[in-house]
């Protein structure tokens, strides 16, 4: 049984600086690990990785990545392998941000991804979601093809090794159109939950699901009430140490 709630910062490409993303770690663990009911997850850029998993104390507050590429090693300029990652004693990545799928990361790299990161024992963080919404509900379609591209090269047995986070990407970033309701959230975690129960023949409740876009301390505990996910994908929110504090607490409280 899922008992903790999964919160996810997701730091993208910030700060500037390993003192300020030391000092932010700093202050989110101080937080994050008097917590017993959440898992927090911070996944800073690369570079800051190795130096924040020398702060880690206990597993309250761990270090996961934000990508990682589709081979343990070659002939790929810039990008950081899953092995790579793993030796470093990180266990868990994001996979198929759609900022990454906006600079031409295509369905079926992100399904490649997702295997070789699954291989090389990492837990995945997939993240599908719309661009936008339509009338007919073509969006269910979209989202439910997405998981299931990406899912393609993963054996049932794996199926324990992901996370799905479902971010609409209106709902990204400075340029969201809206924060989601708890609705529109709650109709995905529906079909995601359904769209696994397909693929699985089980209830598809064995994978937790995560909300992600525009997340605050304001709303951060209605999504968690109201849309039946396990957890949060916080994206500029968890860049502020004292509203992500605000956010971990809220999910303390929702058991
Ligand atoms: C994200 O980058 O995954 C995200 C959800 O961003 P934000 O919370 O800033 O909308």
């Amino acid at each position: 049984m899922k008992t903790k709630k999964l919160i996810i910062g997701n730091w993208k490409m910030f700060p500037v600086n390993a003192k300020d993303a030391k000092a932010k770690f700093v202050a989110i663990k101080k937080v994050a690990s008097t917590l017993r009911n959440v898992q927090t997850v911070i996944c800073p850029p690369f570079v800051y990785v190795s130096d924040l998993k020398k702060l880690v104390t206990g597993h309250r507050c761990v270090v996961g990545a934000q990508n990682s590429w589709y081979e343990n090693e070659g002939a790929f300029t810039g990008e950081v392998s899953p092995a790579m990652l793993s030796s470093l004693g990180v266990e868990s990545v994001i996979v198929g941000h759609s900022e990454r799928r906006a600079n031409g990361e295509t369905d079926d790299v992100v399904s490649k991804k997702v295997a070789a990161a699954i291989k090389a024992g990492l837990t995945v963080v997939l993240c599908v979601g719309e661009r936008e919404r339509d009338q007919d509900g073509d969006y269910m379609k979209l989202i439910s093809n997405q998981l299931k591209s990406a899912l393609q090269g993963v054996q049932k047995k794996d199926f324990n090794k992901l996370v799905i986070a479902y971010e609409p990407v209106w709902a990204i970033g400075k340029h969201a159109v809206r924060a989601a309701s708890t609705d529109d959230a709650l109709e995905i975690s529906i079909l995601i939950r359904k769209t696994f129960a397909d693929m699985c023949g089980k209830d598809g409740s064995c994978v937790p699901i995560l909300y992600g876009g525009s997340v605050d301390a304001k709303n951060a505990w209605e999504f968690l009430l109201k849309s039946q996910v396990d957890g949060l994908l916080v994206g500029r929110a968890s860049l502020d140490p004292k509203v992500f504090a605000e956010i971990l607490k809220a999910a303390d409280t929702t058991k």
